[in-house]
């Protein structure tokens, strides 16, 4: 089986959160960049993979397009780990972060896509699942900087049924106002790397008060290891969006630095890294609290590992209301939980008609 085709396409799906597009992000955010990705066999097979590109959408395009299409097509198939073991010594000069380790993601996650539907399997079979069928799913709101937003997005959040809220807000005021209306579920609070340690170590006992179950990337950098580790004891913490590899996962893991690390499949290498770290989780008796606000074969893929890996512990859906979904027979949360996607491979069939409306590059 030979590698025919490698293409990558950009959706533009705007989405809706109730809020005023607080956050981190350069301007504010309003819709999904999904960088798709086809991989097509001479056997007929197709895969699919998305790659982070929420604001970058473009340049991660432009790199499977200018180094990877070139690199894998008419590649014989043998097997994704070491199909983009050898993709990510070939690009080792362009970074083993960032934009480069996206593009190697998405076309992971295709590669594994293909590798279980020439097996008839789902990826979670493929990957010797324990065939989980609910996986516990938390509510992921963004950050709205607003304690009445964030108080009515957290009581809808209670009437879908969610048993864990996760919040973005980086002040008190509105973390309280979610917790006062939010006091018997699991509760967590993720700052993306705006506090100072010393900002840190002075939230890190009121946090432990409202009972928060994790407190994510407190602290910028987000890989100053040491200074996660002299934060431990107080919160459990937790971080890794913002890694790539197993190799970055396994020094975090040698400093202690956090309780709960987070690979994020379109991010940390896709499939292949996110196994090795899973793998890592198990001999440690570690959970993993995967990073995934996306909708893509992204989200398809990090269910089907959290319907095969016990270690996962919950899945992160990201609360927003996008005008279109991307697959066909979208898994959805139904109170809290969500069904793994039937298969085979990763189960993401797009929708043709979405894929025209939403495409931009
Ligand atoms: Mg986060």
């Amino acid at each position: 089986m030979k590698l025919i085709s490698v293409e990558a396409q950009i959706l533009d799906i705007p989405f809706s959160d109730g809020g005023a597009g607080e956050g981190l992000t350069p301007t504010p955010w309003r819709s999904l960049e999904i960088v798709l990705i086809r991989v097509e066999t001479d056997t007929g097979l197709v895969g699919w993979g998305e790659a982070f590109g929420y604001f970058c959408s473009k340049a991660v395009k432009s790199v499977i397009d200018r180094m990877i299409v070139p690199a894998m097509t008419g590649q014989k198939f043998t097997d994704p780990a070491t199909m983009i073991t050898a993709l990510q010594r070939k690009l080792v000069l362009f970074g083993r972060y960032g934009i480069t380790m996206f593009a190697i993601s998405g076309v992971d996650i295709a590669l594994w896509d293909i590798a279980a539907k020439a097996k008839q399997k789902t990826l979670a079979d493929y990957i010797g699942g324990i065939g989980r069928n609910r996986i516990p799913t938390y509510a992921s709101l963004v950050r709205y900087g607003d304690a009445g937003a964030v108080r009515s997005f957290t009581e809808r959040a209670l009437e879908d049924g969610y048993a864990t809220l996760k919040l973005h807000e980086i002040t008190m005021p509105e973390i309280e106002a979610s917790r006062e209306v939010a006091q018997e579920v699991g509760f967590i609070v993720d700052v993306n790397c705006n506090w100072s340690i010393e900002d840190t170590r002075a939230f890190l006992p009121p946090l432990r008060d409202l009972g928060t179950m994790w407190l994510e990337e407190p602290i910028f950098p987000p890989e100053d290891f040491a200074g996660l580790a002299s934060l431990a004891g107080t919160v459990p913490l937790a971080a890794g969006e913002n890694l790539c590899t197993a190799y970055q996962f396994s020094a975090m893991q040698a400093a202690g630095a956090v309780t709960f690390p987070q690979p994020s499949i379109t991010k940390v290498g896709g499939v292949t890294e996110f196994l090795k770290i899973a793998d890592a989780a198990d001999q440690a008796g570690q959970q993993l609290m995967p990073h995934s606000p996306y909708f893509g074969p992204g989200y398809f893929a990090t269910l089907q590992i959290a319907a095969a890996r016990e270690c996962i512990a919950l899945f992160e859906y990201l609360y927003v209301w996008p005008d279109a979904f991307p697959g066909l027979n979208q898994p959805l949360p139904r109170q809290g939980y969500i069904a793994p996607p039937d298969g085979p491979g990763i189960g993401f069939s797009p929708d043709p008609e979405i894929l025209t409306r939403y495409r931009v590059a």
